[in-house]
């Protein structure tokens, strides 16, 4: 059923401006390249203004090409509604936003995505709002951190870069029993392989970067929960703001978002081929992929998960930053740099930050054969 709604959900299925009979009709979607609406007549125009959230004014508000998506994605998520933003970013900033005022508190995962941290943390006390950093895996270090003031519980699950998984069910129970909000970024697994809505989480963020869009040619974000969370959005953060997709990003991200289902189940394969390797591997420490059966996540990722991604990530024995550097830089088939979810295999060592673990590195294990990958990541770690 998800298979249809990747290929299908948000369709616009009649396009008038060119003619098109119910007959002949073109298969892919049109991209309404366009800043503005114009209307027949005055009265036409002051409706429109008088309810911006639900009509085409401006593509700053609406735009049907963008709208495509956010029904494909809602569908995915099983949503009310969902609103597409310039990045994965501007969507957890608006979402996070939308949640808080002046003097409440913000409990946020230590695992979360660098930003979302920022945002939480620096960027809001400006405003008077504080924030704990939690250890989200654990229930009772979470309850224990809520104060009167707590507004908001922001999580990601999978977690950057170890990928532990949290509760998601149990940490919404504890939240909606407190009258506290949450917010899942749901990337790592998109919306084909974990719904947050369902297990009661009240608004999903997803980065449109990686494996919605799937090519590594746009950036763009998601968030997706009820018709008043997300008009909030809008008219509150979305409009005022304007972290605005263009319609040629929202163009791409629904062509990407057709092949997601079978893009996915071959990165899921892969990755388990690559983790089975480097568990076996005499140079490596630990493995995280919540989704192999070695993973200690294994048994709560598969409850809440129903696959996983070809991001993972491994820590070598040696700490010796030099020598992982030198020995990343033989790589000939996986790429450096940051992000994930194309089409292509990439590798991440921590190493390239001044400060923190340097043995972690994250590979994300793209469409190639994987056993040339296997071959140079071999080849690669005999170096350490
Ligand atoms: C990349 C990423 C983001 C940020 O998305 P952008 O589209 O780069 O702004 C947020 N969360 C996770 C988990 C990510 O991987």
């Amino acid at each position: 059923m998800n298979n249809d709604k990747l290929i299908h959900a948000g369709d616009i299925l009649t396009d008038d401006t060119f003619g098109f009979s119910n007959i002949e009709r073109p298969v892919a979607a049109p991209l309404y390249q366009t800043s503005l609406f114009t209307f027949p007549d005055v009265a036409a125009l002051q409706q429109a203004l008088q309810n911006e959230t639900a009509s085409h004014l401006y593509s700053r508000g609406n735009n049907p090409t963008v709208e495509l998506v956010e029904q494909r994605t809602a569908a995915l998520e099983g949503g009310e509604q969902a609103k597409l933003f310039s990045s994965g970013v501007a969507a957890i900033a608006a979402s996070i936003l939308s949640c808080v005022e002046q003097g409440d508190h913000i409990l946020c995962s230590s695992d979360a995505y660098t930003w979302a941290r920022y945002i939480s943390g620096t960027y809001l006390k400006r405003f008077g709002v504080t924030v704990t950093y939690v250890n989200a895996e654990d229930l009772e270090a979470v309850e224990q951190a809520i104060t009167k003031k707590t507004r908001l519980i922001y999580l990601e699950s999978p977690g950057t870069l170890t990928l532990h998984v949290q509760n998601l069910r149990a940490l919404s129970a504890l939240a909606k029993s407190y009258g506290i909000t949450t917010i899942a970024d749901n990337t790592w697994a998109t919306p084909l392989y974990q719904n947050p809505l369902g297990l009661g989480i009240d608004i999903v963020v997803h980065s449109a970067s990686k494996y919605l869009g799937g090519h590594s040619d746009v950036i763009g974000g998601i968030a997706i929960g009820s018709k008043e969370r997300i008009e909030k959005i809008f008219k509150t953060e979305f409009l005022p703001i304007g972290h605005v997709p263009d319609p040629f990003q929202a163009w791409l991200i629904q062509r990407g978002m057709r092949t997601l289902h079978v893009r996915l189940p071959y990165h899921y394969q892969a990755a388990l081929e690559v983790c089975d390797f480097l568990h076996d591997h005499s140079k490596v420490a630990q493995v995280n992929y919540p989704m192999h059966p070695k993973s200690p996540w294994f048994s709560l990722a598969s409850e809440q998960m129903r696959g996983g991604c070809g991001l993972l990530s491994f820590r070598v024995k040696t700490t010796n930053r030099e020598k992982i550097v030198t020995a990343v830089d033989a790589f000939s088939h996986f790429r450096i740099g940051v992000s994930w979810g194309g089409y292509e295999s990439l590798v991440y060592p921590a190493a390239a930050a001044v400060d923190g673990d340097p043995s972690i590195i994250r590979l994300h294990i793209g469409l190639e054969a994987t056993q040339t990958l296997l071959e140079d990541l071999d080849r690669v770690l005999s170096l350490l």
